[in-house]
């Protein structure tokens, strides 16, 4: 696909690895009083001040985590800056500083790195970071990238996973269950392609859902909300693997028990829409679907006034003791079924106890 497009691509040997390195990094200019040496050393410096350091690595692999039949490599590169982000911004710090590992097959000219790294400057820019540092190797298979994100927060206000207690609410950001149905969408039209090049692909009316999947955002905005609020989270994580797991990971490491209302997951009309197209529960696309990047916490209950009618918060259950366990109260019912890391168990055990 890559190779077709222009007459003109140019080799990486033609550049060589430096020169690769100081053609895709003469975009980056440093915006953070932190970053105090960027690009083009052994090592970049970063100044921390006073503050506490949230540091978090993340691996993309070309057939694993994305498809280049119908991922741009901009869009690429715009999420996978994204997907760091969002789990600094989880820490409810603020992100700063990136450092780009890549690994590219000879397949893959100057003109696909470019376009990968219009996408992360582009997300640089729109987030503030900088990119400080990186590597660039060969690979005998297809892309890898590696993003290491850099954050920092005042100690008291960087949140765990391992802080909830029995009583607090849960609360969500934005909605769920979009990125899913947008990958669905992509695939159902990838493969029609396959089986034949001249269709076209049917993408119209399904914007929000492909946008949640190619090029999600990070909640970097939550931080300034909750404070502008008074509400210090007692817990928070990322929502990147679907909301069933991530109420697993702060179960167990809160060591508590939850009950999440299925009637209260908030899902958008066209993710909604599109289930029903696919013949899929909606609740199965924001329990298990992943990829949403929106943020998950746990609240004391003393701020329930503060966040009851705010636009950019749902709450969507409360945490219990952990003997209770982790449960999904089913919708129009007050049916209990156990979560589990794929979603919910469909055998239901209506005491709701471990057992
Ligand atoms: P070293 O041999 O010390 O590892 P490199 O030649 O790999 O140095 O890198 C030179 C400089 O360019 C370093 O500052 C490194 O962090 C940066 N760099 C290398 N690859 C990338 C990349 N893909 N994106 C951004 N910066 C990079
Ligand atoms: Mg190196």
């Amino acid at each position: 696909m890559l190779e077709d497009k222009s007459p003109q691509l140019t080799p990486v040997s033609e550049l060589g690895e430096f020169g690769l390195i100081k053609h895709l990094t003469k975009r980056f200019s440093l915006q953070q009083p932190s970053s105090i040496l960027g690009i083009g050393d052994d090592a970049a410096l970063l100044s921390a001040e006073g503050r506490e350091i949230a540091i978090t690595t993340d691996i993309l692999a070309e057939g694993v985590h994305f498809n280049l039949g119908y991922a741009p490599l901009k869009h690429l590169g715009y999420k996978a800056v994204v997907a760091n982000l969002s789990d600094i911004a989880a820490m409810n710090a603020v992100p700063a500083q990136i450092l780009v590992g890549i690994a590219a097959s000879n397949r893959f000219p100057v003109e696909a790195f470019e376009e990968l790294y219009e996408g992360i400057e582009h997300a640089c820019k729109h987030y503030g970071v900088d990119v400080v540092g990186g590597d660039t190797t060969s690979s005998h298979s297809g892309l890898v990238i590696s993003i290491t994100a850099i954050g920092y927060g005042e100690k008291e206000s960087l949140t765990k996973r391992s802080g909830a207690q029995p009583n607090d609410l849960l609360v969500l950001t934005g909605d769920l269950g979009g990125a899913y149905m947008g990958l669905q969408v992509l695939e159902r039209e990838h493969s029609v392609f396959l089986v034949n090049p001249n269709m076209q692909p049917e993408m119209e009316g399904y914007d929000y859902i492909l946008q949640r999947q190619l090029k999600p955002e990070a909640r970097t905005d939550i931080r300034a909300k909750l404070q502008e609020l008074g509400i210090q989270p007692t817990a928070m994580i990322d929502v990147s693997d679907g909301l069933a797991s991530e109420i697993l990971h702060l179960a167990d490491q809160s060591k508590i028990g939850f009950r999440l209302y299925e009637e209260k997951i908030p899902m958008d009309e066209l993710t909604i829409m599109t289930a029903d197209e696919f013949n899929l529960n909606p609740s199965i696309a924001a329990l298990s679907g992943g990829e949403d990047y929106e943020l998950l916490m746990t609240i004391a209950p003393s701020d329930y006034d503060k966040i009851k009618n705010h636009p950019d918060f749902t709450i969507i259950g409360h945490a219990t003791e952990a003997s209770e366990g982790c449960y999904l109260v089913l919708r129009g019912s007050n049916e209990l079924s156990k979560l589990t890391a794929q979603g919910w168990d469909a055998f239901l055990n209506k005491k709701g106890k471990e057992d």
